[in-house]
C-alpha cells in the first residue's frame, strides 16, 4: 500500500471525516471481489452486497461477516447515528436502516476506508 494513502486513512480515522458525497472512488464502481479496510486489510464486505444507493457514497447492505466490524451509537450529530468501524481500527462510515432487502439496512462507507482486491 502507498504510505500516502495510508497516511490519509489514519487522518481519516481519527477525525471521523465523512467524505464530500460523490467524490469517492468506489461510489460508482462494479467490481468483482472482496472490499476490505485500507488501514489494516480486514475483510469488510462483498461486491455482491454492493447496491447503488443514489447517496453518492458506497454503499453495501451487509457486511462479510457479523465480526468484520462493530458499530457504535454515533453521537456527535444533533441526530445519533450508527457508526461503523473496522473490527480492528478505525471509522467506516455509518449504518442506515433504509436499505434494500434482505437486510434493508444501509451501510453508508468512504471510499478511503476501502481497498478494493479483485477476486474473479
Ligand atoms: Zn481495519
Amino acid at each position: 500500500m502507498a504510505a500516502a494513502a495510508y497516511a490519509g486513512a489514519v487522518r481519516r480515522s481519527a477525525k471521523k471525516g465523512t467524505e464530500r458525497a460523490f467524490t469517492g472512488k468506489y461510489d460508482g464502481f462494479k467490481g468483482n471481489g472482496i472490499y476490505q479496510c485500507a488501514g489494516c486489510g480486514n475483510d469488510l464486505f462483498k461486491s455482491d452486497a454492493k447496491f447503488d444507493s443514489g447517496t453518492g457514497w458506497p454503499s453495501f447492505w451487509m457486511p462479510i461477516s457479523k465480526s468484520a466490524v462493530r458499530e457504535e451509537v454515533d453521537k456527535d450529530m444533533f441526530m445519533s447515528r450508527t457508526e461503523v468501524l473496522c473490527r480492528r481500527d478505525g471509522h467506516l462510515g455509518h449504518v442506515f436502516n433504509d436499505g434494500p432487502k434482505p437486510t434493508g439496512l444501509r451501510y453508508c462507507m468512504n471510499s478511503v476506508a476501502l481497498k478494493f482486491v479483485e477476486k474473479p
